[in-house]
């Protein structure tokens, strides 16, 4: 069927997930709404490894599935990571095609090593800058297209339903001044959860909001209790974002040890120090407990720093540490979200008019944890599926009759109450869980005791009771007490 033009299509997000979208939906009329400007502040424009392909010598999608299934526990969707790794070579050939342009080794794509990964398969561009070339690759073609309008600067911060379906969406400026947009699609393209931890990777504003609002609209949650987190972000000592220490350097030789130099992967897992992420994360989190941080000696990179991994190197050199010379102590953050607003591999949440796609969506392709650089991956390959078919399907009619509702969020916690939360979240509902610490999180939310009101106590609550509810250890979702 061919595209009607009417009512534009309203993605909400300009991460790699968003303008993946709004690229292949070309030709409806779609306007991208997000909060920063050229996807500042989104976690796309901070990735660092790369993305991963089945594109090297003796490679195959088949190695990379079986992988992403290994890492996820086994959790996953089995179509959809079958889909993921097969689309993954014409992903990258879709970049390469607009432009961007990937590290390379002569005629040859450079690729890097990741934990999990059992071949050399992550492409990346500008060392360890690939998140930040990749946006710009993206927006740059996004802005030069003539079916994409952006409003930047703006929050979406409530769906207008009429009889459950997506009638319009209300957008709010950092004037308080209130636009309501018509249309019968919105697509969630918002990000992760990260921020709602006090140790986190992820930029500010990666807090959940989109997955409230899709909830309040009345989509379904899934796979809540899945949260991965990094094994090494820079110890700075801060409160908050802290800066990644990319995976790709262990995949270059840098090795984790505790102060006295002795491995921390040691005999442990096949693969070392390049071991599925949530089991060194619990590696890092116990030398953590014992010593307030371990350390990742990088120092073989030598004069290569700069050029390989100069965005690492920059934070190191902005926080007095030259890891040419010196070892970086780290600590585990949260990094990804598995979980999400329930979605197919189309990403249709349940609500007619409403998708998810990106990290705050669940079709279940990372399964109980995430491959390595995957999610870039899973952005630009269920976004590309995602807008095409809303091409092909073309703007869904109006419903013409029932009640309307505003379907949003409610108010936010206020920054002392947020600190509290995010420090109780990460206590409880970190690399190690435990059903009592995990209940007696719960009994303080739900008793408001200190805790005042805002969306992210409810959300919270829910994240709390679905890791509590799950009894047993599984992927990234690790229960000490678990028999
Ligand atoms: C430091 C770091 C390094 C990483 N490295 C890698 C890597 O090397 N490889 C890999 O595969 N993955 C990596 N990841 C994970 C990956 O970057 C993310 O999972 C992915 O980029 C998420 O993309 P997204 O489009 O879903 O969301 P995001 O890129 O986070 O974009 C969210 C967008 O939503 C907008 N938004 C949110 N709420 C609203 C609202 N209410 N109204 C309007 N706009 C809103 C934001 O402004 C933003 O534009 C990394 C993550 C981090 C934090």
């Amino acid at each position: 069927m061919s595209a009607r033009r009417g009512l534009p299509l309203v993605v909400v997000g300009s991460g790699v997930a968003g303008l993946s979208v709004a690229l292949a939906a070309a030709p409806r009329p779609v306007l991208v709404v997000a909060r920063g400007s050229d996807g500042g502040d989104s976690a796309s424009a901070r990735a660092q490894g790369g993305i991963a392909a089945a594109v090297g010598p003796g490679d195959t999608p088949m190695a990379h599935a079986h992988d992403t299934l290994e890492a996820g526990a086994h959790h996953n969707d089995g179509a959809s990571v079958q889909y993921l790794a097969a689309r993954a070579p014409a992903a990258i050939a879709r970049l390469q095609a607009l432009g961007m342009a990937f590290d390379r080794d002569g005629e040859r794509l450079r690729l890097g090593r990741e934990g999990g990964h059992h071949a050399d398969r992550i492409v990346h561009a500008g060392g360890d800058a690939s998140g930040a070339a990749l946006l710009a690759a993206l927006l740059r073609t996004a802005r030069a297209a003539g079916h994409i309008r952006f409003r930047e600067g703006v929050q979406a911060e409530a769906l207008l339903l009429r009889a459950d379906a997506v009638a319009g969406i209300r957008l709010c400026d950092a004037h308080g001044d209130t636009t309501l947009v018509e249309c019968t699609e919105a697509v969630l393209a918002t990000g992760g959860i990260g921020a709602l931890f006090s140790a986190t990777t992820n930029p500010a504003g990666a807090d959940g909001n989109g997955l409230m609002l899709g909830l309040a609209a009345g989509a379904a949650a899934r796979d809540l209790e899945f949260v991965q987190f990094h094994p090494t972000a820079l110890a700075t000592g801060d409160d908050g974002t802290l800066p990644l220490v990319t995976e790709a350097l262990r995949g270059a030789g840098a090795r984790l040890c505790d102060a006295h130099g002795r491995s921390l992967s040691a005999g442990l897992h096949p693969l070392g120090d390049l071991a599925p992420r949530d089991l060194v994360a619990r590696w890092v989190w116990k030398e953590t407990c014992r010593n307030g941080h371990a350390w990742l000696d990088a120092t073989l990179l030598g004069d290569a720093w700069p050029v390989r991994f100069p965005t690492v190197h920059a934070a190191c050199l902005a926080h007095g540490l030259d890891p040419a010379r010196q070892r970086i102590p780290v600590v585990p953050a949260a990094h990804f979200h598995m979980g999400g607003l329930a979605c197919d591999r189309d990403g249709r949440t349940g609500v007619r008019g409403l998708y998810a796609v990106g990290e705050v969506a669940c079709n279940r392709v990372h399964g109980a944890n995430r491959l390595a650089s995957n999610s870039l991956l899973e952005g630009l390959v269920f976004g590309h599926r995602l807008g095409r078919r809303l091409a092909e399907a073309g703007a869904l009619p109006p419903v013409a009759h029932g009640a309307h509702r505003w379907a949003e969020r409610g108010a936010a916690a206020d920054p002392q109450a947020l600190a509290r939360l995010r420090a109780l979240l990460w206590n409880a509902m970190g690399p190690v869980r435990d059903g009592g610490t995990l209940a007696s999180a719960l009994r303080t939310l739900d008793g408001d005791i200190g805790m005042p009101g805002g969306w992210q106590r409810r959300l919270a609550i829910l994240l709390l009771a679905t890791a509590l509810q799950r009894g047993a250890s599984l992927g990234a979702h690790y229960r000490s007490d678990a028999a």
